[in-house]
């Protein structure tokens, strides 16, 4: 399966969703490169602590898949995989991302979104929007082996 890169998941995010959450607080948790043998190169993996609006707090989980910890690279450009707790993804974006192996389906109960996002757009919730330049910066410096 070959999934899609994450700038592309976020060039189909629309502007609407771009522009909430601008109280939205990002704390990261944690940053790791992880040796999974499941995966042909180390993945770069970030946990971020999201909260909205109204307060709540999400969890968003980004893995940037092939990456090369010697080089300066542009994450953006790599394959990625990405979840958020929140139910604005669960129930429009985590069955089309999982799709391309772009997510995976953890809190759905795995049915297409017909209503909600009929022409299964791959696109961002407003949290992992407002995230991923922190997540991306956040410097990794262990390796974990799975
Ligand atoms: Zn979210």
């Amino acid at each position: 399966m070959i999934r899609k890169k994450f700038y592309l998941l976020v060039r189909k995010t629309p502007n609407s969703i771009k522009k909430r959450c601008s109280s939205c607080f990002v704390k990261i948790h944690s940053s790791l490169y992880i040796d999974d043998p499941k995966e042909k190169n180390l993945y770069k993996r970030v946990l971020v602590y999201v909260r909205g609006d109204r307060a709540k707090t999400y969890h968003v989980t980004f893995k940037f898949f092939n990456v090369d910890p010697e080089k300066k690279e542009d994450l953006r450009q790599k394959e990625c995989w990405v979840h958020c707790s929140c139910p604005f993804f669960k129930y429009n974006l985590e069955v089309v991302l999982a799709k391309t192996g772009n997510s995976s389906v953890i809190k759905s109960n795995g049915d297409l979104p017909v209503v909600r996002n009929p022409n299964m757009i791959p696109y961002l919730c407003k949290h992992i929007n407002k995230s991923y330049a922190k997540a991306i910066n956040e410097k990794a410096t262990e390796v974990e082996k799975v």
